[in-house]
């Protein structure tokens, strides 16, 4: 057991139990000891942003934040990089098929440029929404990024790692012993690479594109020239490229969903160690999926939900994040529209206790057997579940004091974020009829520029909905308005 010191503004807790994880690597709950004392390095794959990102992307996000929030109330700095994939992935994520940014663009007649800004934007609002500390992550973009990518590239090919046929430079995955180390996951019962059409030429089904040339007579929305002719790099590059430039050659933590495990991440340990030498990610960590009626909610199945939808039903955005927190990472959860109006309406209740015992406690802290073994329970493993539990069972119990109640909010607040210790500041979203005449006249206008995809127009508008206090987001048939 490590004892650590740490600061809170309420009240200090003096001893932390140390961290344990499930390292995908092993397969096995491990105590997290970092690279360096005090510092953690992590790395999260984020969207492809040609579309509207779904709320089982948001699983990964919200479960990242939820790891991110646990080490950092333990004391530890935290160096987050998560990236924004604006080029390279293609279609069924194999090394065929269009570009998906390309396949956006051309859906909304749009520059591959604006449709990567447009989504980008609509992520973050997301994140933002669920509480995400967006503020901790740097989100860098794999087109700002092509240099290192070649660079990577290259390094491999001189060190004999890659081949050059005919539609570009491959990982040759017969010199890298150790590929597909991570192993899989159950729905992956697939061989490394399987899911990569087999084009002729590749030495291997497993090897992997690196960069991939523009056929010749086409033209791409965006290429680049590279010692292997012009064209955009493999999907899997911009990961081991920008977490060697932005956290260094080896890191902590990497984490993404389940689905990306046994493709893309070995794809990025084989491209990250065997050009280092060096163990890429100390600590891998995957979430399961959220299902749709026992299936992957997938936008190639076309099951998936979106955050704005969720918004529309005047469900709080919190709810989904409170949804996600019911259950452990690692298991899979199903969605259905009951369960997430559980949530809701529990997040209610607990809003309304935690404003309650604001007032009893005058927001004074103090710790309490309940407030270590919350905790304790995140610390395994961020088991949120039965963390929530003690949660419940300390603020309804009578044999706590309001300020031993008040330092287990402030700490579930810090580590589930939640907005629990600032429940009257809580956004609802405010139904049309209920708003002023001014307001209502700049959404309409706002909505009538968005429908002409006037986009520079919106966002004006947006900026002085929200210097009027009011904080905008688009829903698919709108704007959803609420109150800051
Ligand atoms: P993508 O944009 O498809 O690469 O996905 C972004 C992130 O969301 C990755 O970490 C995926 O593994 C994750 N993800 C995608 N679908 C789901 C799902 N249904 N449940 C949980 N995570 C998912
Ligand atoms: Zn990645």
């Amino acid at each position: 057991m490590i004892w650590k010191i740490f600061s809170r503004k309420s009240h200090a807790v003096t001893s932390a139990t140390s961290i344990f994880l499930t390292n995908s690597l092993t397969r096995k709950k491990e105590r997290f000891v970092p690279i360096k004392p005090g510092i953690v390095t992590m790395y999260s794959c984020g969207p492809t942003v040609y579309s509207k990102v779904h709320i089982g992307n948001l699983r990964a996000y919200i479960f990242s934040d939820t790891l991110a929030r646990v080490l950092k109330h333990a004391g530890y700095r935290v160096h987050r990089i998560m990236n924004i994939t604006d080029v390279g992935h293609l279609t069924g994520d194999s090394d065929d098929g269009e570009d998906k940014i390309e396949i956006g663009a051309k859906r909304e007649g749009v520059s591959a440029q604006e449709i990567s800004e447009r989504y980008t934007r609509l992520f973050l609002d997301d994140l933002v929404a669920l509480n995400v500390d967006t503020h901790n992550i740097t989100f860098p973009r794999a087109t700002e990024y092509i240099k290192e990518q070649i660079e990577l590239a290259h390094a491999l090919e001189e060190k004999g790692f890659a081949y050059r046929i005919k539609d570009g430079l491959y990982f040759n995955t017969e010199r890298f012993p150790s590929y597909g180390k991570l192993g899989g996951f159950s729905s992956a019962s697939l061989k490394p690479g399987a899911r990569v059409k087999i084009n002729p030429e590749k030495h291997s089904p497993a090897d992997f594109a690196l960069w991939k040339k523009t056929p010749s007579g086409a033209k791409r929305l965006q290429e680049w020239n590279s010692p292997w002719g012009r064209g955009c790099p493999g999907w899997h590059l911009e990961c081991s490229a920008m977490a060697r430039t932005l956290l260094g050659v080896e890191i902590d933590i990497h984490t993404g969903g389940e689905d990306l495990a046994y493709t893309h991440h070995n794809a990025e340990i084989a491209q990250s160690e065997a050009v280092s030498g060096r163990t890429f990610a100390h600590y891998w960590l995957h979430n399961a999926y959220l299902t749709m009626n026992g299936e992957k909610a997938s936008k190639s199945i076309g099951n998936v939900t979106y955050l704005s939808q969720i918004i529309e039903q005047d469900i709080h955005p919190l709810a989904l994040r409170y949804f996600f927190l019911q259950a452990h990472y690692r298991t899979p959860l199903s969605f259905s529209w009951d369960a997430l109006k559980a949530s809701n309406e529990a997040l209610e209740r607990l809003w309304r206790t935690a404003r309650r015992v604001a007032d009893d406690s005058e927001m004074h802290g103090k710790p309490s057997k309940y407030q270590k073994s919350f905790i304790a329970s995140m610390h395994d493993d961020l088991n949120t579940s039965h963390a929530l539990g003690i949660l419940w069972k300390a603020v309804k119990s009578e044999d706590v004091s309001p300020a031993q109640k008040w330092q287990i909010l402030v700490d579930a607040d810090a580590l589930l974020g939640l907005s629990l210790t600032k429940p009257s500041t809580m956004q609802r979203n405010v139904p049309r009829d209920q708003l002023p005449k001014n307001i209502l006249d700049i959404i309409k206008k706002r909505d009538i520029a968005r429908d002409a995809k006037d986009f520079s127009t919106a966002d004006a508008l947006r900026t002085k909905l929200q210097n009027l206090g009011y904080e905008v987001k688009d829903g698919e048939n709108g704007t959803i308005i609420s109150r800051r």
